[in-house]
């Protein structure tokens, strides 16, 4: 006990795994649990990883990624967000979108600096702020919709005063929000008067259904660090590839703290992520199309059970209210859904403030899962009138 560093004994480990191990050994289970696509990384994506192995692309890389996969990047970003980044100096290759968001914090932020977190969010979010020794305040977005307002936002930073960072996710994990072009410019305006960095971590980018996805990188590049990667665009969450585009000065302390984190990101992995950016665009297309019809299936079946759900824009969740007849307590809710419907969910409040009280259905599902899932939960609902 005494060996362990006091702020590491006082966070608890991510919410949403320790729920999902405690649930996972319960026979039976239809588990819709984890952000985890259903979908086999492409065949082509995978031929680029065998030719590496082939190649003997085995060994210590650039700490910042492989030049080639930078520039695949910077390629990316520049057709589909409009925003020119230099491949030497303003793109980090990192080991998943979680290494990504944690260099960043332990790389900038310092004890007692204020940071905006819209929730609810994904849930890595809280300890690495508050690890670094600075002030995670959770903006409660669930009276709009899940969407932070200007008019929050403007009263936050008015509250706090000197804030010095924004995470925001958009689409969002867990509630499938997206921020439409003009709310982001409004957003984007009062975060560029108050000089607060923006930390935009569009991990889902890809996956937006009724919307085209805008990012805040295109307006304020100098004032942004976009974060995203293939985790889920490209089903290769094992994988771990992930990467920053930001301005040089920022990239270049982000640097230092990535290579004494993990030195540098599996060389073939990244051989892989270069064939996926340049050749891969449309790899995605086919998943969202599917995942449109389930979530509009799950939506469907789940409103018609009397949850109240923010029609998600965009991800793979379903962020859903729990009928008021079966009281608030998410943790509960989800615990007895996971025992008695065979069906395990995510409790809303690993979340963050203003997840109580719902839970979070991924629908990186089969058709066949997420039916089962529904008529169980059905069944078991039934039960309780
Ligand atoms: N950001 C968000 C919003 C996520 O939902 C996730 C994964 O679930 C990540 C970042 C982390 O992505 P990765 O698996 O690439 O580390």
């Amino acid at each position: 006990e005494n060996y362990v560093n006091n702020d590491v004994k006082a966070i608890r480990p991510s919410a949403i795994r320790d729920f999902d191990m405690k649930i996972s050994s319960i026979p039976g289970l239809v588990k819709l649990t984890l952000g985890e696509p259903d979908f086999n990384v492409p065949e082509h994506v995978k031929e680029a990883a065998v030719q590496g192995i082939r190649d003997n692309d085995s060994h210590y890389g650039p700490a910042a990624g492989k030049l080639e996969l930078r520039k695949a990047v910077a390629k990316y970003l520049a057709d589909t967000r409009n925003v020119d980044y230099n491949p030497e100096d303003e793109i980090l290759i990192t080991n998943g979108g979680t290494e990504a968001l944690t260099a960043i914090t332990f790389s900038l932020l310092n004890p007692g600096d204020k940071v905006l977190v819209p929730t609810p969010v994904f849930s890595l979010y809280f300890p690495i702020i508050t690890l670094t020794g600075a002030e995670c305040i959770q903006v409660d977005t669930s009276d709009d919709g899940f969407v932070l307002t200007p008019e929050k936002l403007q009263s936050e930073i008015d509250k706090h005063g000197d804030v010095k960072m924004i995470l925001l996710n958009y689409p969002c994990n867990p509630t499938g929000r997206a921020y439409p072009e003009d709310l982001l410019r409004r957003l984007g305006k009062i975060l560029h008067d108050n000089n607060i960095l923006i930390v935009a971590d569009e991990m889902y980018s890809e996956l937006t259904y009724d919307q085209e996805h805008f990012s805040l990188a295109t307006i304020y590049p100098e004032q942004t660090l976009l974060v995203s990667g293939l985790s889920k665009s490209h089903a290769m969450t094992g994988w771990r590839l992930g990467y920053i585009a930001g301005s040089a000065p920022l990239i270049g302390e982000i640097y230092k703290m990535h290579g004494f984190m993990v030195t540098c990101v599996n060389d073939i992995a990244q051989d892989a992520a270069v064939e996926a950016l340049n050749n891969g665009r449309e790899d995605p297309v086919a998943f969202r199309k599917e995942y449109q019809k389930r979530r509009d299936f799950v939506v469907d079946r789940m409103e018609k059970m009397g949850f109240d759900i923010a029609t998600p824009d965009g991800a793979f969740y379903v962020f859903a209210k729990i009928p008021a007849q079966f009281g608030k307590d998410d943790f509960n809710f989800a615990l007895d859904l996971a025992k008695k419907a065979k069906v395990g969910v995510i409790p809303g409040s690993a979340f963050g403030a203003g997840g109580e009280g719902y839970i979070r259905i991924s629908y990186a599902a089969s058709d066949e899962k997420l039916q089962k899932a529904m008529d169980q939960i059905k069944q078991y609902l039934d039960t309780l009138d």
